[in-house]
């Protein structure tokens, strides 16, 4: 391959043309196809946080795209027979990964300028991925501040002000103040959006902030010292909501109730949840009561099975089936999953002794004293009954 000359970024300047021509200057092998040189591209590639484009060259497939010392290297989906140094091929970008990209990444200078201005943070990370973006910044944000930064940054898109991008001599920038998360010495490329930001950044962006159409922080939580946004810009933005949309309308057809008022319908089936349960245990409680009183007194073992019960009625009743029989007293609960909580006490002997034997068998979990242990077992009553060895 011929030592390459840096490839001319036609991106730069043209970050809404779709398809270009250039020369092959270089082509080799690589992982599942080949890796090719040109003289230019509209191919922006995997840098500062952001995913490479993707798209087609000659209508081979680009499936990620690098640079390094300047140079830009496509990794293409084809055999290096299949393309010739010196040859002019077309190059054709996947507009629609490419615009979102824009939009997501110039929503991000939006965020980090008004975070930096309002709220003096710092732009600590970046990554923009193909279906999501997160800000990493320096100052931690209550959920007021987190509001008004949402709120401030969808005025800047409706006031759709033009975003300047371009490179700057040396003497253009002594005095500018920038944004800039490296000390830069030449091809200074600047990205200035009025009264919003003005930030280093090489990677194409939209011309006019009108162009993102919302920006929607979707989650922002505090991460080392500072927050992590997590936000969607443009098109995705609108998924994102439009998929929300969808969910509280199918929510409001199962509750009957109109998406604004959702909060109280699931508010009411909470709680009309919470006095069902009660009634339920209520209900098993005065069950148990019977269940204790038809266990003959001379009997030796008494074991009772029962709904789910509250937690104190249920030791109170193996306290008194205790006071009463020498043998195994215990009260097995349903549980949610199909299996028992029990509560079990030995007054003639150490009741861990009979957990041993719960957890040997059947795998049981639990643990307390020589009077009186409690845990969870998964098991049927009949393979519980047959572990303890018991006639019930
Ligand atoms: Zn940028």
């Amino acid at each position: 391959m011929e030592k390459a000359l840096k490839t001319v970024k036609l991106y730069d300047e043209s970050p809404y043309e779709r398809d270009f021509s250039g020369i092959v200057k270089g082509i080799s092998p690589a992982e599942d196809g080949c890796r090719v040189i040109l003289d230019r591209t509209l191919f922006f590639p995997e840098e500062g946080g952001q995913t490479s484009d993707r798209g087609r060259l000659n209508g081979f497939d680009v499936v990620r795209v690098d640079i390094s010392d300047g140079i830009i290297s496509h990794y293409v989906k084809c055999s290096p027979s299949e393309l010739a140094e010196g040859e002019e091929i077309r190059g054709e970008l996947d507009w629609g990964h490419r615009f979102s990209n824009m939009q997501n990444h110039t929503g991000e200078h939006i965020l980090s300028g008004l975070l930096h201005s309002h709220w003096g943070s710092e732009n600590v990370g970046f990554h923009l991925s193909d279906n999501i973006v997160t800000l990493d910044t320096s100052k931690e944000l209550d959920e007021a501040d987190i509001k008004r930064l949402e709120t401030e940054a969808n005025r800047v898109i409706y006031q759709d002000l033009q975003v300047d991008c371009r490179y700057y001599e040396p003497e253009e920038l002594s005095g500018m103040v920038y944004r800039s998360k490296i000390e830069l010495a030449e091809d200074v490329r600047l990205v200035a959006i009025p009264g919003v930001d003005v930030c280093a950044c090489c990677a194409p962006h939209v011309a006019h902030t009108g162009e993102i159409g919302l920006i929607k922080i979707i989650k922002a939580i505090r991460y080392k010292g500072g927050m992590r946004f997590t936000f969607l810009a443009g098109l995705r933005a609108f998924e994102y909501v439009s998929g929300l949309q969808d969910m509280t309308d199918r929510l409001s057809h199962m509750l009957s109730e109109s998406p604004e008022r959702l909060d109280l319908a699931v508010d009411r089936i909470l709680r009309q949840n919470g006095e069902y349960r009660i009634r339920i245990k209520e209900e098993a409680g005065k069950r148990l009561e019977d269940g204790i009183a038809d266990i003959p007194p001379d009997k030796h073992d008494a074991v009772l099975f029962t709904d789910s019960i509250d937690n104190v009625v249920q030791r109170n009743a193996v306290n008194r089936l205790a006071g009463e029989h020498g043998g195994i007293c215990a009260v097995f609960a349903s549980d949610e999953d199909g299996g028992y909580n029990y509560i079990l006490a030995l007054r003639d002997g150490d009741a861990r002794d009979i957990s041993k034997l719960l957890k040997e068998k059947l795998s049981a979990r639990g643990g307390g004293s020589s009077d009186m242990v409690q845990g969870n077992v998964k098991a049927s009553r009949e393979e519980i009954v047959k572990a303890l060895g018991i006639e019930e």
